[in-house]
């Protein structure tokens, strides 16, 4: 099949990669003059599942309730742009339950853990150089 993969960060790089691992026909384009010059270029590279815990976590509704007005919040509520996030902000609010936090973590978790298995697996089969350095488990 003939696949057109548009935005070569780290997402389209790699959904390129594997579609032609499975006989693909695949043409990656991106608006730059080249790929992985956005959010992918020269970011913090930590490779860690470290990261699991979503930003809703139980509370969220009082701590942005009281955030309302505050210059120096951790999480600033622009009251103007509240129209626009009704929906989105809805659903963070809906999954901030204590029970719905503690699975996203796991579910967020074992999807980290799957994908840095899987960037090692493909350290072993292309010769990327970087200046990786494996400190743990
Ligand atoms: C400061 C910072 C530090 C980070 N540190 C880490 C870290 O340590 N570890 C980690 O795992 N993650 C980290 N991240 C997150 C990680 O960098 C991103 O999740 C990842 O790079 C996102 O990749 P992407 O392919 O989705 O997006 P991008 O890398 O932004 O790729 C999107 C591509 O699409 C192209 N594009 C957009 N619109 C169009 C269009 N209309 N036509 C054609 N091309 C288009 C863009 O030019 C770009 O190349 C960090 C992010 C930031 C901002």
């Amino acid at each position: 099949m003939k696949t057109i993969v548009i935005g070569g960060g780290l997402v389209g790089v790699q959904t390129a990669y594997f579609l032609l691992q499975e006989g693909h026909q695949v043409t990656l384009v991106d608006r730059r003059d080249n790929f992985a010059l956005e959010t992918s270029f020269a970011n913090g590279g930590l490779i860690t599942p470290s990261h699991a815990a979503p930003w809703n976590s139980p509370g969220i509704f009082k701590t942005l309730l009281s955030s309302i007005g505050k210059k120096d919040a951790s999480i600033h509520v622009k009251l103007s742009a509240l129209g626009q996030y009704l929906g989105w902000g809805r659903q963070f609010v809906r999954n901030s339950t204590k029970s719905r936090y503690y699975r996203t973590i796991e579910r967020n978790f074992a999807l980290a853990r799957f994908s840095q298995q899987c960037f090692h697996e493909l350290l072993g089969e292309v010769p990327l150089e970087f200046s990786h350095a494996k400190t743990a488990q």
